[in-house]
Order: C-alpha cells, then sequence, then structure tokens
C-alpha cells in the first residue's frame, strides 16, 4: 500500500510538470492579433484573436463588404461582396506576419503579434 502512495505521488509530480511547462509555454507564446487595412489606411485593431469563441466584425467600404470572423488565433473572411471570392476563400491566417487580402475591396488583414504591433506600426 505504501509503495502505491509513492506510485502516486510521483505520477502527480510528473502531472504538475507536465502543467507547469504547457502554462509556462503559453505565457511565453507571443499573443495574437490582428490589424485590418481599408486602402492602406489602418481600419481598424483587433487587440486579440484568442478568444475560443468565434467574434465577428463587418467592414464595410465604398466598395462592398467583408465579414471577419476571428477565433483561437485565426481569422478567416466568412463573407464578402466581392466579385472573385478570393478572400472566403483563402486559408485561415494564423501565423504572426500572414495576411488575407481582397483586391478588389482593397482590404488588408494582417496577423500581429500584439507585443510587436506598437513597432510595427511605424513602418
Ligand atoms: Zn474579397
Amino acid at each position: 500500500m505504501k509503495k502505491n502512495l509513492k506510485w502516486i505521488f510521483i505520477f502527480g509530480g510528473v502531472i504538475a510538470a507536465c502543467v507547469f511547462v504547457i502554462i509556462f509555454g503559453q505565457l511565453k507564446t507571443e499573443k495574437k492579433g490582428a490589424e485590418i487595412y481599408v486602402d492602406q489606411k489602418l481600419y481598424k485593431v483587433i487587440e486579440s484573436i484568442e478568444d475560443p469563441q468565434v467574434q465577428s466584425i463587418t467592414v464595410k467600404t465604398e466598395k462592398g463588404w467583408n465579414k471577419i470572423c476571428y477565433a483561437g488565433g485565426e481569422i478567416w473572411v466568412e463573407e464578402a461582396d466581392c466579385k472573385n471570392q478570393v478572400c472566403v476563400k483563402h486559408a485561415k491566417a494564423s501565423f504572426v506576419g500572414s495576411s488575407i487580402i481582397c483586391a478588389p475591396h482593397k482590404l488588408v488583414i494582417r496577423v500581429v503579434g500584439s507585443s510587436q504591433s506598437a513597432a510595427d506600426a511605424e513602418v
């Protein structure tokens, strides 16, 4: 019985170490946000796209509209009224620096690391 208890402690310790590593790893990982540009002008900054619940914003321009959704560190165009639908068919953007472009609407969605966004804005 005492031997079993010892193993429980060892396993408990291993699990605790794993949890610690996972939490620590997530803290180190950059938080992701997104910037939306219309006609090369910053239209909106999304502070975080990490929320597991899908959120959406609709960007309306003179040329048309794009419904942009984001969740779990990914951002994508759900719907748009552009002619070619390239932005809608585009794969979800999840890496910092990746972007989705809707050429007919001159709309650019860029994934940014939230800690970098201030520096990026100057460029
Ligand atoms: Zn489009």
